[in-house]
């Protein structure tokens, strides 16, 4: 089941671009933690992808040497939000560890999804929700 890319894991917020600040208030477990074909009929959502200098705050700075991806990767884990920088290139973050990957590690996440164990965490955590 995927997770509403606006929805922020460290406080529970949602960070959609359409609200003037990010804010709880509008959060809804059931429907931003409900899976795509349920998060993306939500008022606030957005297809936004592009990064403006907002909307990734909760995966710190991304470097391009370190975190720069040529192409959008393909990882099916529910917990990777992909962004596209204005410069054209990409970067992928994990909800579960709070900070973007490195070039590496999205190969292993592209790979190796199933067996990733902060994946089974997060799981659980959504499960328990
Ligand atoms: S589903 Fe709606 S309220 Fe929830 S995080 Fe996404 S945009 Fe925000
Ligand atoms: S590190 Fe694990 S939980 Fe995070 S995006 Fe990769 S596969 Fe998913």
């Amino acid at each position: 089941m995927s997770i509403c890319p606006w929805y922020r894991y460290r406080d529970g917020f949602c960070t959609s671009p359409s609200l003037e600040t990010p804010t709880p208030d509008v959060v809804n477990k059931v429907v931003c933690l409900g899976g795509r074909e349920v998060y993306t009929r939500c008022r606030y959502y957005r297809e936004v992808r592009v990064i403006r200098g907002e909307g990734y705050e909760e995966f710190g700075k991304p470097f391009l040497m370190v975190h720069g991806l040529d192409k959008p990767p393909e990882i099916p884990c529910e917990f990777a939000k992909i962004f596209k920088l204005e410069q054209g290139r990409y970067v992928a973050g994990c909800a579960i560890l709070k900070r973007f990957l490195g070039v590496h590690e999205v190969e292993l996440c592209e790979s190796y999804w199933e067996r990733c164990p902060y994946r089974k965490l997060g799981l659980k955590l959504v499960a328990e929700i």
